[in-house]
């Protein structure tokens, strides 16, 4: 992409209404706009970030085994009525009349339905297992949407649902979920820990969320520091192992990790000193399983062997997919502006040539270009008639993993800079071996 042809809409001036360090550069590098109070249109830059943060989901989902599908995002109350929840929602639910006087909503989560299309088409227990899921908007009207998209009242979330004729099956679909998530978070160069959650009213322990450790996060947690430690990597995993997926499971969640709905005082103190830590985290996710709750009240059942018919067991599992943005802002940053992990960058390197119009100059950008695009790599070359400064702070703003500088002087000595955004660090060396370095 050259820049003089896109839509990135850059801001000198810090907006006075972001508090916290991954809405200002979401919004000084023209990634998003409010529209309203939670409500946020994609600019260009943006959404790309977003596509890629899906891709992943998808890519992990699907390896693991679960079947992506999609529900609208308004719903009809009625199944809400009959699960109970529509009344029990409260103002979170955003509840609209259609022309005809019924009841709708703008889905704040996807129980019921996915519930009602399983009961509508699955009878027996040689169906399953089976785990649907889907990335969608949904909304839900926060007390105090903030933090740009971190809490956001329109947000996109992925939400896995899992059917199962026991409990086992549904534990095992549990800890796949996990294990999923994992991977799904490294891929992302984010570090997700999963801690033990409230459960709310529904009871039982089974769930955890997935935090990023953070200033600005908004939930309190307890852990014990080895678990930062623990990495899943690029090791191999056969998801329909009920034996592996278990072991990961124990591994990850055998230190105490816990959010402030469950933290347990005195079994914290158990921890070596040394390694208690007190912190904030933002949850991207939570994992969690239900059994029965909603396919004995919506009566979605299979017959199993015998034929009896039964309830089967089922849990839901999701991820913010927008919020996720905002936290790896938030954990991978500087000064200067977003530092983008390789998994989600926009673009895999910037270009900016120092003098645009010097024949020589243009010539080498447009080679670079074309050099990098041939290795299936997308660059954004900066071909506006600016001064290197301000090309600097834009590239560095809007964080991409690499720079290649290219100016007469360099050329004439056979070489451009490449520049790492992480470490800051630069070298001279030729463009080929500039492209070579970043892919
Ligand atoms: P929170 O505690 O932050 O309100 P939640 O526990 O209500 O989140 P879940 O129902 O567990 O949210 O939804 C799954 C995921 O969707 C969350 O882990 C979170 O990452 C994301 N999410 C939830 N609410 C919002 C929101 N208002 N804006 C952006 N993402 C959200
Ligand atoms: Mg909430
Ligand atoms: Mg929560
Ligand atoms: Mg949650």
């Amino acid at each position: 992409m050259r820049l003089s042809r896109y839509f990135m809409p850059v801001l000198r001036e810090t907006p006075a209404e972001a508090q916290i360090v991954s809405h200002r550069y979401m919004l000084r590098a023209g990634m998003i706009k409010q529209a309203a109070a939670g409500i946020y249109s994609w600019l260009p830059l943006g959404y790309k970030v977003l596509r890629n943060i899906e891709k992943i989901v998808h890519e992990e989902q699907q390896r693991a085994g679960h079947i992506p599908m999609l529900m609208p995002t308004m719903q009809s109350a009625d199944l809400w009525k009959e699960s109970g929840r529509y009344d029990a929602y409260g103002p979170e639910m955003l509840r609209i009349k259609d022309r005809q006087d019924r009841d709708m909503l703008y889905g704040p989560t996807n129980e019921e339905m996915i519930t009602d299309i399983f009961r509508s088409h699955v009878g027996s227990y040689k169906d399953l297992p089976m785990t649907l899921y889907q990335i969608q908007w949904k909304f839900r009207d926060e007390m105090r949407p903030r933090f740009g998209v971190m809490r956001g009242r329109e947000f996109l979330m992925k939400d896995g649902y899992n059917f199962d004729l026991t409990k086992e099956d549904a534990l095992h679909a549990y800890n796949r979920h996990l294990v999923s998530y994992l991977r799904s978070y490294e891929r992302m160069g984010l570090q997700a820990i999963p801690m033990r959650a409230d459960s709310g009213p529904i009871g039982g322990d089974d769930t955890h969320e997935f935090l990023v450790l953070a200033d600005t996060g908004e939930s309190e947690v307890f852990y014990d520091s080895a678990i930062t430690e623990l990495k899943f990597g690029d090791r191999a995993i056969d998801y329909d192992s009920v034996d592996q997926c278990q072991a990961v499971l124990e591994e990850f969640t055998q230190r105490y990790a816990r959010t402030d709905e469950t933290h347990d005082a005195a079994l914290f103190d158990q921890i070596p000193e040394e390694r208690q830590r007190v912190a904030r985290g933002i949850e991207v996710g939570q994992i969690f399983y239900f059994g029965t709750k909603y396919s004995e009240s919506m009566g979605a059942t299979v017959a199993d062997e015998t034929g009896a018919k039964v309830p089967v067991h089922m849990g839901s599992h999701g991820i913010g997919v927008s919020r996720l943005l905002g936290a790896i802002i938030e954990a991978s940053h500087d000064d200067k502006g977003i530092i983008w992990p390789e998994g989600v960058t926009p673009f895999h390197c910037g270009i900016v040539n120092l003098k645009q119009g010097d024949a020589e100059a243009d010539a080498a950008c447009q080679a670079l270009y074309d050099a990098l695009a041939a290795l299936g790599l997308e660059p954004l070359y900066d071909d506006r008639e600016e001064r290197a400064g301000a090309k600097f702070a834009t590239m560095d703003l809007i964080g991409l993993p690499w720079r290649i500088t290219v100016g007469p002087r360099g050329l004439k000595n056979g070489v451009v800079e490449l520049t790492s955004r992480r470490t800051g660090e630069s070298e001279e060396l030729p463009p080929e071996a500039a492209v070579e370095k970043v892919a």
